[in-house]
Formats: structure tokens, sequence, C-alpha cells
């Protein structure tokens, strides 16, 4: 804050708050907020009824009664700054009233300082993300012996995928995509009242949160016997996946993993199907930086988590996504997600 010239810290909902002090914030109409100055003790403006949640010590707890004003506050324990970085998630209806009280002051985002700080992950973090990708691989391994596809609903398949995502440990299941057949080529695709009938691929790309930590991990899965055209597609979205991770490691740059990846999708003919990044990052947020983009021209660090999930979307007809969570290493990658990426048929 100091070197960068900011007075205050104003960290409310989103990944920021528990990253640096262990409690998270409901996103409420009551106005949760972590006053940080570089000269004194933290403020957490919260209000009354939510206090007994907190456990962290060397923080100011400031309760606030339901006919108290928050901002006011809050404004208060941050004194008259010039400069204010706000958490990313804050709603605009504080960021607003933040803003009302300040008007002189100059505003910019809290991840322009907690982003970097959030970018490479310690050993703890490591293990975290580690446990929840492979919960989520047993997940994926008890899917054939377990989940019957043909003759149920996407939203029901799912179902099955989030109850099994808590029983292999994570605490929260948090979402689970099932695109079957035509709509397994819309790559976020919210499962629903489809019937999944034989011959047809389903993707299916799902997580959820342990200790903190997300995991994320999709898998192709065919009913009965693949098609030709299936079976190419999937080999060459695999052979994208393989070739990213195999880029990726110290010192390349994110755009350097993408490209890669999308040069084995343009020898197969089917760069003009993968229709959006590589990766992205992942930690106490599903989506966080690094971005695996054309254009980031960051370079990996030990410690940096990022997905590589290549995919190819043929609208009206199917597609094929393959995703492992994977930690930049000293000599490369470690590879958190290991079960069996092939077309794996389900009944
Ligand atoms: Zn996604
Ligand atoms: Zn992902
Ligand atoms: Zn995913």
């Amino acid at each position: 804050m100091a070197e960068r010239e900011v007075d205050v810290v104003l960290l409310s909902i989103g990944a920021d708050l528990p990253y640096f002090t262990g409690y998270e914030a409901m996103p409420s109409e009551r106005l949760t907020v972590l006053v940080v100055r570089p000269e004194s003790a933290p403020a957490m403006i919260i209000p009354r009824l939510e206090v007994a949640r907190v456990e962290s010590p060397g923080i100011e707890v400031h309760p606030w009664d339901e006919t108290d004003d928050p901002i006011a506050l809050a404004a208060g324990a941050g004194g008259t700054p010039n400069r204010v970085a706000v958490g990313d998630h804050m709603w605009s209806a504080f960021l607003v009233g933040f803003q009302q009280r300040w008007p002189e002051a100059s505003w910019e985002k809290a991840s322009s300082l907690t982003g970097e700080l959030r970018l490479v992950k310690d050993s703890e973090e490591v293990a975290c993300l580690r446990n929840a990708a492979h919960g989520v691989d047993r997940v994926m391994a008890r899917i054939p012996s377990e989940v019957r596809f043909t003759g149920r609903t996407e939203a029901e398949i799912a179902r099955d995928l989030r109850e099994m995502t808590v029983e292999e440990g994570h605490d929260v299941a948090e979402f689970a995509i099932v695109g079957s057949g035509p709509n397994s080529a819309s790559p976020h695709h919210e499962p629903g009242s489809r019937v999944v009938e034989e011959g047809e691929v389903i993707v299916c790309d799902f997580g959820g949160r342990w200790g903190g930590y997300y995991s994320d991990s999709t898998r192709t899965f065919v009913a009965g016997e693949p098609s030709e055209c299936q079976v190419e597609v999937h080999a060459a979205v695999l052979a994208a996946n393989r070739v990213g991770k195999e880029k990726a490691g110290p010192g390349v740059r994110c755009q350097d993993v993408d490209a890669a990846a999308r040069s084995v999708m343009a020898d197969a003919a089917l760069d003009e199907y993968f229709i959006h990044r590589t990766g992205h990052g992942i930690g106490m947020e599903v989506h966080e930086h690094p971005y695996i983009v054309d254009g980031n021209d960051v370079e990996l660090r030990p410690g940096m988590a990022f997905s590589v999930e290549p995919g190819a979307y043929i609208a009206g007809d199917f597609g094929v996504r393959i995703e492992d969570i994977v930690v930049c290493t000293e000599a490369g990658v470690e590879t958190l997600n290991e079960s069996d990426r092939s077309l794996v048929n389900v009944t």
C-alpha cells in the first residue's frame, strides 16, 4: 500500500477477505467491510449478528446494529484518504456510498494489490488444490460404473455429480455442467431437461471447494459407441491438452501456452471450433489470474495454478472439452488431475 500510495483498502465479499483473514463475508445487503490502512490495525465493520463467526486475532471488530449507518462507521475508520482500493466484488450499492463520503479521493480495484499476492500459491495452498483435484478425479473414476446416462436428464446427472463431489471430500459442490448431444457444443451449458440418448457425447465439467480452494475438471464421455467424427475431434482436443501442459513451465508466457494448444487444433482444422481461451488461474476463486489467453504476456512462475482446457464446439452437433488443473513447478508443471482422459464409454 505504501509503495503504491494507497491510503485505504476496503475488502468486502469475495475471496480477498478470506485470503487475508480466514473470514468469508456473506453476500448480503448488510455491509461487511475490512478497512485496511498502512499504519493501524485493520478494522472490520460487520453486522452484529455476524460477529460470532469472526475468529481473526489482530483485527479490530466494529459491530454495527440494524439502525446504524455502516458506511459512516467504515468511512470513520478509513480517515480522509486520497487513494482508495476497493475489493473487486464489493457491491456498487456500497461503493457509491463510499464515493459520496470521499468525493475527492481517487479509486482503484483492490486486485491491483491483492492479485499479485494471490497469483503465486504457497505449498499449503497447492496442497488444498491437490486435495480438491484428487477428490474430483475420484468422482470421474466412479462415473462409468455408477452414473447412468441414457434415458436420464442432464439435470439428474448433474445432481449425481454434485452429490459425489461432496462424498469425495469437498466442503461444497459449486457447479456441475452436463451438456449432452448438441448441448455439449455450448461450453457453459446449464444442465436441463434434455434426455441423453445412445451415441451422444456428454461433456461433464464440475468442481467444488475444499478448504477454501476450488477443483475444476472436465471429461467428455460417450453413451455407447462413438462415431468416427467424435473420436477424431476428441483425439485432437486430447492432443491440445497434452501439448498445452507440455509447453507450460517457468518463464513461459501465458499466451504461448494458449498458442501451443491452439496450434494443435489448427493442425486438425478445428481451430475455428475452439472458441475460448485455453485456461484460467484457480485458487480461492474458480476463475482468477493468470488467464491463459492470447495477449497475456505474464510469465509463469512456480506456484501459479491454472487450467488447461482446450475444447471444440461444433454448433448443432456436439462438443468436446478436456480440462486439467496444473501448477507451475521449477521444472515444468505438476498436473493435479489424473483421471482417465480418453473418450470413456458410459451406459
Ligand atoms: Zn468454463
Ligand atoms: Zn475451468
Ligand atoms: Zn471447468
